[in-house]
C-alpha cells in the first residue's frame, strides 16, 4: 500500500480529481499532514466521512517506525527505522550553527561499492519510495516539534545513490519543498551523487533549485577508481563535462565532497591536482573528516594535514570548507548503525 506521503501536491490534486473531489482539498490535506502533522485520517475534520474512508482504503499513514535511537554528546542523533516490509534504514539529525540538518536514506543498501563506505557492506535490496523518504523527515520533525524547532536543511546523503532512484528522490524533494506543506526551501535541499553522469544531464534540464553535491574524493582517475567503482563507468573527464553542462543550464554552485583519508588522498600533490581540476568552476570543495569504519584500512587524516590541504586549495583560488566531526561517539558513519543491526561487522 502506498503511503499518503508519496503524493506530491500535484499528485494529490490528480488523485482528488480521479475521486470526484474538489482540487482545493489538496491544500486541506497538505495542511493536515504537513502543518498540523496529524497521524490519522480521522483527525481531518473538514473532510467528508466517505472520502476519509476512501483515503484509508488507498493509503497508509505509517511508513516507518523507530526501532533504535542513538544520541551523541554533540546531540547528533541517529535513528534506525523499520519500513513496512521489515527493511531497516538510517536517518541522521545534525545540529549545525546554520540550522538543523537531516540526512536522508534513499535506498535500502547500496550497490555503488565505494571502498571506504559502510553502506555498501549491505547490497541494495530496493529503492525507497518518495513517501518513505518524506516519512524520515516527518519523524524527525515531530521530535523537533517538542522543542519548537524545525528541520532547516535536508541532505540526501544517507545510504543509497539518489540518482539510482531518480524519480522517487525528485518527488521526495517536491513534497518537502511544497509551499503548502513543510516548505523547506529548495536551496536548503541537497542531493549528493557519486557521479552517475546521464542523470546529471537529466537533473540539469529540470531547472530546479535543489543543490547538487558530487562525491569526488580523488583528483585523478587512477586513485578514484580505487575508491569508487563508479569511476570505471564514468571517469572524471565525463563527470566534469556533465557538471559544466549543468552549470551552463543552472546558475547554481556545485559542491564537491572530498573525504580526507590519511595517506590516501590527503597529500600535497593531491591538493594541487584537485585545485587544478576544479579551478574556474562555479563550485566549492567541502573537506569532510572520515568517520572510521573498522577493518577497511582507511583512517581519518590528522588535523595538520587537513588544514594544509585546505590552505593549498585556498592559495590556488579554490573555495573550500573544512568540516568538523559530528557524532563521533555513536555509529555515525554512513550505514554503520544499520550494518551493526544487521550483524555485519563494522
Ligand atoms: N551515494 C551518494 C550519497 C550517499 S553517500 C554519494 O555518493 O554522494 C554521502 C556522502 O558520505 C558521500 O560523499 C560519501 O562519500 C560520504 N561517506 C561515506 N562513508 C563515509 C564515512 N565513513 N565517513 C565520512 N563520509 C562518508
Amino acid at each position: 500500500m502506498r503511503t499518503i506521503y508519496d503524493l506530491t501536491y500535484e499528485g494529490m490534486e490528480k488523485y482528488l480529481l480521479e475521486h470526484e473531489q474538489k482540487k482545493y482539498r489538496a491544500k486541506q490535506l497538505y495542511t493536515w499532514i504537513y502543518r498540523k502533522r496529524v497521524e490519522t485520517f480521522e483527525e481531518m475534520t473538514d473532510l467528508p466521512a466517505t472520502f476519509i474512508a476512501q483515503l484509508k482504503e488507498d493509503f497508509s499513514f505509517q511508513a516507518l517506525r523507530c526501532i533504535e535511537k542513538q544520541v551523541a554528546k554533540d546531540k547528533t542523533t541517529k535513528y534506525l527505522f523499520e519500513l513496512s516490509d521489515g527493511a531497516t534504514i538510517e536517518t541522521v539529525l545534525m545540529h549545525f550553527n546554520f540550522g538543523k540538518s537531516v540526512c536522508v536514506t534513499s535506498q535500502v543498501g547500496c550497490n555503488m561499492g565505494c571502498t571506504f563506505c559502510a553502506s555498501g557492506l549491505l547490497k541494495k535490496q530496493r529503492n525507497l519510495t518518495a513517501g518513505e523518504m518524506v516519512a524520515q523527515i516527518m519523524a524527525v520533525q515531530k521530535e523537533l516539534d517538542l522543542e519548537g524547532a524545525r528541520v532547516d536543511n535536508v541532505v540526501v546523503m544517507g545510504t543509497g545513490e539518489p540518482f539510482d532512484n531518480y524519480e522517487e528522490v525528485m518527488n521526495f524533494c517536491h513534497v518537502i519543498n511544497s509551499d503548502h506543506g513543510l516548505a523547506i526551501g529548495a536551496r536548503h535541499i541537497t542531493i549528493s551523487t557519486c557521479g552517475i553522469v546521464p542523470k546529471i544531464y537529466e537533473f540539469a534540464k529540470e531547472h530546479v533549485q535543489y543543490n547538487l553535491a558530487i562525491s569526488l574524493h580523488a583528483p585523478n582517475d587512477e586513485l578514484r577508481k580505487k575508491l569508487m567503482p563508479i569511476d570505471e563507468a564514468y571517469p572524471l573527464e565525463e563527470l566534469i563535462e556533465a557538471l559544466r553542462a549543468y552549470s551552463k543550464e543552472n546558475n547554481r554552485k556545485i559542491t564537491f565532497e572530498y573525504i580526507l583519508l590519511k595517506d590516501v588522498n590527503d597529500t600535497d600533490a593531491c591538493a594541487k591536482e584537485l585545485a587544478e581540476l576544479v579551478r574556474g568552476m562555479n563550485a566549492y570543495v567541502n573537506l569532510i573528516p572520515y568517520n572510521e569504519v573498522s577493518e577497511n584500512g582507511y583512517h581519518s587524516s590528522d588535523e595538520k594535514k587537513a588544514l594544509h590541504f585546505y590552505d593549498v586549495l585556498m592559495k590556488h583560488g579554490v573555495k573550500a570548507t573544512l568540516r568538523s566531526k559530528h557524532g563521533e561517539d555513536i555509529d555515525a558513519a554512513c550505514g554503520q548503525l544499520r550494518a551493526r543491526h544487521e550483524r555485519v561487522n563494522v
